[in-house]
């Protein structure tokens, strides 16, 4: 931490679209989108309008035994969104993807109840605690619940959180205040041991030579737990790309393959799109493509329609639990939202006296304000405007990111409609990484700093994840700002 004592802050004053303007009237490119929260950029109107209008009414009132308006309208909305029947039809009737078996779609859970709390971490916890309990009520009082995370997973800095997290330089220090949660590998085809092919100048996953090894390690790993005695009571995972990990992207395909395997083996499905969700991976590519042809043209229908807002959606996967945060109030206020069914509600429904109740929750649930900024979001998410700024930041992206391989810092450019993740190495030949001290990945966010652009990066891995409503020609100066930053830090 002494590095970031030694420096002046930058302290950002105000902030329009995806610019940042800090106290000396610097202005920066928000790359990150404020830590992956903001996603129609800064000072947005209609957010401000909802907001302004809400504050009219009231800011805050305790949603403990109380409900308001704008929180259960946005539970609501959040149900009809979350529920992918109809997205998982069209891509079997169409028969758009392999990776979506008839099988699943027979078990498919439906969203009916929505828990608020405050930030991804307590949205986690939620589901951790939920999941916990609805498992000793279901098998018995005297099962331990035992639940399976993959390797680099982040779910949040909160006790429980942490449990389920896999990252030693987070979570190690911990170790004594933890739980013992399962980890199984998970697909980092760059830096895979089962990957047979050659580093090469394109994303590995597209290049990987495999046999699909690490959907094996999970069938192993779930078999194990069972053989035991003591199935997993869930499987919690990041869906398409695991943020913090590195932003490691998952292989078409992966997702459908292991919950499959793990719902086959009786655990439940927690899906942790605290990053991942409301557009973030993307519309045009891949979630589009599962929209039957004859509708590909029709306007995006309003919330709720089958212009998918999840990454589970776009393999066909609905989880039995689904964490949103960042992007639920556009990035605006901290509020989050635990997603579940009518099955878990039912297990926690009683009498007073029989105290079943889910004995949680935050002075801050269901605030109003963040409810009326979740609100205006969806609305502008839904928007034709959104889709389509949307669908060419992911390609325009795509295009800018090509020119970083020709870089031989650069190892691995992994993109994921609007998040990319660029891991820098030594020798793109030996994809030799720089050692953690060496201090790679934050030299060049502070030479993309010089130059007028903000991003913050993992490890040795820099993060390009720009805000919806990011310009063309601001693309290019966060890439070129990028690639001038690592010619710049390596030069020999
Ligand atoms: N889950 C994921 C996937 C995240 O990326 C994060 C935050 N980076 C969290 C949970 C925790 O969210 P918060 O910081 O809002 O507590």
């Amino acid at each position: 931490m002494r590095d970031w004592l030694r420096r002046e802050p930058v302290v950002i004053m105000s902030g329009q679209g995806a610019v940042l303007r800090d106290v000396h009237g610097r202005e920066y490119l928000d790359a990150n989108s404020s830590i992956w929260t903001n996603l129609h950029g800064h000072n947005h109107p209609k957010l401000n309008a909802a907001l302004h209008r809400q504050l009219r009414k009231i800011a805050h009132s305790s949603a403990l035994g109380f409900a308001n308006e704008p929180a259960s309208l946005l539970a609501e909305r959040l149900v009809r969104l979350a529920n992918a029947e109809r997205g998982v039809r069209s891509a079997e009737s169409s028969g758009a993807s392999s990776a979506v078996t008839p099988h699943s779609a027979l078990h498919t859970p439906h969203f009916a109840k929505v828990f608020f709390s405050d930030d991804g971490s307590t949205a986690m916890e939620v589901a951790l605690k939920l999941a916990y309990e609805f498992t000793r009520r279901t098998r018995g009082p005297k099962v331990k619940p035992r639940f399976l995370s993959l390797a680099g997973a982040y779910h949040g800095d909160t006790v429980g959180a942490v449990s389920l997290g896999h990252i030693d330089l987070f979570h190690k220090a911990y170790g004594g205040l933890l739980f013992k949660t399962d980890q199984v590998m998970s697909p980092y085809c760059y830096r895979c041991p089962f990957n047979r092919a050659k580093p090469e100048r394109a994303d590995a996953r597209e290049t990987r030579k495999c046999n699909w090894e690490c959907v094996g390690k999970v069938e192993a790993k779930c078999a194990a737990a069972r053989k035991q005695g003591n199935a997993h009571a869930a499987f919690v995972f990041e869906p398409r790309m695991q943020g913090a990990a590195g932003m490691i992207p998952q292989p078409e395909g992966w997702l459908r393959r292991v919950t499959d395997i793990a719902r086959g083996h009786g655990a439940l499905l927690v899906a942790d799109e605290v990053m991942t969700g409301f557009g973030r991976t993307g519309v045009a590519a891949d979630v589009r493509r599962r929209i039957p042809a004859a509708d590909r043209n029709s306007p995006p229908p309003h919330v709720g329609g089958y212009e998918s807002l999840f990454a589970t959606h776009a393999e066909g996967v609905q989880p039995d639990f689904l964490a949103l945060a960042k992007g639920l109030t556009g990035g605006y206020l901290p509020m989050a939202a635990t997603l579940t069914t009518q099955r878990v509600f039912d297990a926690f429904l009683g009498e007073y006296e029989e105290f079943k109740t889910f004995f949680h929750g935050h002075s801050y649930t269901g605030n109003q304000l963040g409810a009326a900024a979740g609100l205006a979001s969806l609305e502008l998410l839904a928007g034709k405007a959104s889709v389509t700024a949307r669908a060419r930041l992911d390609k325009v992206l795509r295009r800018e990111l090509k020119s970083l391989w020709s870089l031989s810092n650069v190892g691995d450019v992994r993109q994921v409609g609007l998040v990319a993740g660029v891991e820098l190495v030594r020798d793109w030949r030996t994809r030799e990484p720089f050692a953690l001290a060496e201090r790679a990945g934050i030299r060049v966010c502070e030479a993309m700093a010089r130059r007028g652009v903000l991003t913050r990066p993992i490890g040795n891995v820099a993060v390009l994840m720009p805000p919806y409503c990011t310009t063309t020609a601001q693309v290019r100066r966060m890439v070129g700002a990028l690639r001038e930053a690592v010619e710049e830090v390596f030069a020999k």
